[in-house]
C-alpha cells in the first residue's frame, strides 16, 4: 500500500462525490418551518402551509430533547451484508410509547401555538385525547402511514400529517446518530438508511455538495446522491425531461421519465437557495396538476399531505 501525499489525498476527496447528505440537526425542521411561511405568502394553500409551519417548529423543539434509541447491532451488521437499508420501519426498533411520546407533545405544542385556526387546534385536541384514550389506533395509523410508501392511505388524512411528524422526528434522530459507514448502498429507487421513497430531488449548492442532485428521504431526512438525468423511480436515463409552470419559478422542475411515465420535482439551489424539499413540493401542487394533465403518476408523496384512499 502506498501512502498518498496531503494534496493528492484533497484532490481524490474533490473528485469523489458525497454519496449521502445527513441532515443539519440543529436546523431540519425549523428551516422547513421558516420556508413554508415565506411560500404561504403567495400561495392560496397558505393556511395549511402555515399550519404545517407551526408543526414543523414543533418538531424542531421536540427532536432537540429526544434521545433515539440504540439499532440492534446484530440487525445492522445483517442489513449491511444483505445490501438492505438498516433503519427500515419493518425492522428497526419502533418503540411505541417514544413515537406516542412526541405526538402528544407536538400536539400540545400547536394546540396552544399563535395563530392556528380553531378548526385545527380542536381537531389536533381530539387527535390528542386518541393519544391517551386509544393509543392502539394511533399505533395503526403510523403503522399504515409507513407502509403505504407515501401514496394514499386508509386513515384520516387529517390526522395523518402529525403521526407522520412525530415519526419524521423519530427517524431522523435514529438517522442522525446512526454509524455512516454501516450506511450499505441499498436498492435504487429509495432510502438507503430507511428504505423510504424520496419525497423530491435538490440540485445542491456549496462546497463538496455543489451542483449535484440529491434525492430527499422524506422520513429520517437522509439525502442520497443520484446522478442527474435519470429517473429516481425506474433509474432510466433515456427520455428524461424536464417540465414548468409558465412564468413560475425557475428553481423547480418536474422531472419525467417516458420509460415508466412518472415523475418527481427536482428544486434547484442556485436558482433559489432557500428551497427545502419537503415544503416546495408541498407548496407546488399546480405543478402536479399539470403533470397530471399531461399524464404523469407521481413517483410518491409529500409527507404533510395525505389522501384518503378513493379520492
Ligand atoms: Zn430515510
Ligand atoms: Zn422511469
Amino acid at each position: 500500500m502506498r501512502i498518498l501525499p496531503r494534496g493528492e489525498i484533497e484532490s481524490l476527496e474533490r473528485t469523489r462525490v458525497a454519496r449521502l447528505r445527513f441532515p443539519e440537526l440543529a436546523g431540519v425542521f425549523s428551516d422547513r418551518a421558516s420556508r413554508l411561511r415565506s411560500l404561504a405568502e403567495s400561495s392560496p394553500l397558505a393556511d395549511y402551509l402555515k399550519l404545517m409551519a407551526v408543526l414543523a417548529d414543533a418538531q424542531q423543539r421536540a427532536l432537540r430533547e429526544f434521545t433515539p434509541p440504540a439499532p440492534d447491532a446484530k440487525q445492522v451488521e445483517q442489513s449491511f451484508e444483505h445490501n438492505m437499508p438498516p433503519l427500515q420501519p419493518a425492522t428497526a426498533p419502533r418503540d411505541a410509547p417514544a413515537v406516542l411520546g412526541l405526538l402528544a407533545r407536538l400536539l400540545d405544542d400547536v394546540i396552544k401555538a399563535d395563530g392556528v385556526p380553531a378548526a385545527a387546534a380542536e381537531a389536533c385536541a381530539a387527535l390528542r385525547k386518541r393519544v391517551d384514550s386509544a393509543p392502539e389506533g394511533i399505533e395503526e395509523i403510523a403503522d399504515a402511514l409507513l407502509a403505504a410508501g407515501y401514496d394514499s392511505v386508509d386513515v384520516d388524512p387529517a390526522a395523518a400529517p402529525f403521526v407522520m411528524a412525530a415519526l419524521q422526528v423519530y427517524w431522523t434522530g435514529m438517522a442522525a446518530a446512526f454509524d455512516k459507514d454501516k450506511v450499505p448502498s441499498g436498492p435504487f429507487g429509495v432510502c438507503p438508511v430507511c428504505g423510504t421513497p424520496p419525497v423530491a430531488s435538490v440540485v445542491r449548492i456549496g462546497g463538496k455538495y455543489d451542483g449535484y442532485r440529491y434525492l430527499c428521504c422524506p422520513l429520517c431526512s437522509v439525502e442520497t446522491h443520484l446522478v442527474r438525468v435519470t429517473c429516481s423511480h425506474c433509474s432510466e436515463t433515456k427520455g428524461i425531461a424536464y417540465h414548468h409552470i409558465e412564468g413560475g419559478s425557475e428553481a423547480i422542475k418536474a422531472e419525467t421519465c417516458e420509460s415508466c411515465k412518472s415523475y418527481r420535482k427536482i428544486f434547484y439551489q442556485n436558482k433559489d437557495q432557500f428551497v427545502e424539499p419537503v415544503a416546495d413540493d408541498l407548496a407546488s401542487l399546480a405543478l402536479d396538476v399539470l403533470m397530471g394533465e399531461e399524464g404523469y403518476t407521481r413517483s410518491s408523496g409529500n409527507p404533510l399531505l395525505w389522501q384518503a384512499r378513493g379520492d
